[in-house]
């Protein structure tokens, strides 16, 4: 199959392809997403079958407002309404009791459909111009990263979608925030933009985080809420370890600034020895580090055997959101055997991207 690729101006094209029952890549604030019409078992499984995915894992349906979404859960409960409220168009995932009219495929099995408003111009003319809802997961195969811009898709699902919509790279670049609706305390299933201190202040009322966020693993005979969470996540080729010291792990943002830069400083040293040491032991490494830090490491190898990418500032932490995804890609291409990540904060937008670069590094963190 041809993929073609288009930018916003094929919106009516790619809409006429949703209709049909194709797939069409589109942008969206978090990651790209894989669409395909939400009320088709046949779209369904043309998702699952072009990323790989195994069909018990459920996909997020992704609606132009609270109107379009009646129809598909049992009850809007009076938390759901205020959350879409407040949060929608936005990057909250709002899982609810569904209704016949999403299909088994769908809902991966399940009597709850993952519901979403993105806040983008391009994802929401194409839901509204489609007519249906648009059910989609992160348009990546299955075990790569997210996509944050349309040549990750175009890499990982060329030649097997009808269409990428092109909206240039994405603002958030992590996946949604989670929230589960369906059972009497609002649980959080994966953390994201909307952070879990966001949504407690809102709701007046403490939601819960699923205990596999934090365990980054669910053992087999747990029953996973989140079906996605058994599945192993995405890790890069390289084995990759976090980085950090035992000051910054206990103290956290509370950490004084000259203590920060002693933190900064030892955690530095020891990934500048380790990398020298594996360098000279014929390995390719990867350093990841912020701004702040880039100071205290070598300049990239001319010959690619190591380079430092620097995942944003401290200071704004939107910026590292978005470029995780894209520069383990990177890593990825270049064929690094190790990659060194210095940790962030756990703090508010930082719980989701800790939580991304743990899985990456299948939970391996170093305390100094
Ligand atoms: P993706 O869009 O690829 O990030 O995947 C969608 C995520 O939403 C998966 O991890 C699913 O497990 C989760 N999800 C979708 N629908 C449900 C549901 N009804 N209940 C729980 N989790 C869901
Ligand atoms: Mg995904």
């Amino acid at each position: 199959m041809e993929t073609i690729i288009r930018g916003i101006e094929g919106i009516e094209e790619a809409a006429e392809i949703i209709r049909r029952g194709g797939l069409v890549a589109f942008p969206t604030e978090t990651v790209y997403g894989l669409g395909g019409n939400a009320l088709s078992p046949e779209a369904a499984r043309k998702i699952y079958a072009a990323k790989g995915r195994p069909s018990d894992n459920p996909l997020i349906v992704h609606v132009s407002g609270i109107k379009d979404a009646e129809p598909l859960v049992t009850e809007i409960t009076e938390d759901a309404r205020r959350l879409m409220a407040r949060f929608w168009p936005g990057p909250l995932t709002l899982i609810l009791r569904k209704t016949e009219r999403i299909p088994r495929e769908t809902s991966g099995g399940l009597d709850t459909v993952a519901l979403r408003c993105p806040e983008n111009a391009c994802a929401l003319r194409l839901i509204s111009e489609s007519g249906v809802p648009i059910a989609a997961p992160s348009a990546n195969l299955s075990g790569k990263p997210s996509p944050t811009e349309a040549g990750h898709v175009a890499k990982d699902l060329g030649g097997r979608i009808d269409m990428i919509l092109d909206g240039g790279p994405v603002g958030i670049g992590v996946e949604s925030s989670i929230l589960d609706l369906s059972t009497g305390t609002p649980i959080l299933l994966r953390p994201g933009a909307v952070t879990a201190e966001e949504l407690s202040a809102f709701l007046g009322q403490k939601v819960g985080i699923d205990p596999a966020i934090l365990s980054g693993t669910v053992s087999e005979t747990m029953h996973p809420r989140a079906p996605g969470m058994k599945y192993r996540h995405y890790a890069p080729e390289a084995e990759m370890y976090l980085v950090t010291t035992r000051l910054f792990r206990d103290r956290g943002e509370a950490i004084g600034r000259e203590e920060r830069e002693l933190s900064d400083r030892r955690t530095a040293r020891w990934i500048r020895e380790r990398a020298e040491r594996e360098l000279s032991e014929g390995k390719r490494v990867g350093i990841l580090c912020v701004k702040e830090t880039r100071p205290f490491y070598p300049p990239d190898s001319p010959d690619g055997t190591l380079s430092v990418k620097v995942l944003g500032s401290r200071e704004e932490m939107l910026t590292m959101t978005r470029s995780l995804f894209r520069l383990l890609r990177e890593f990825d291409e270049e064929k690094k055997d190790r990659i060194y990540a210095e940790s962030c904060s756990d703090r508010g937008v930082g719980f989701a991207l800790m939580n991304r670069m743990r899985k990456a590094a299948g939970m391996r963190e170093i305390i100094l």
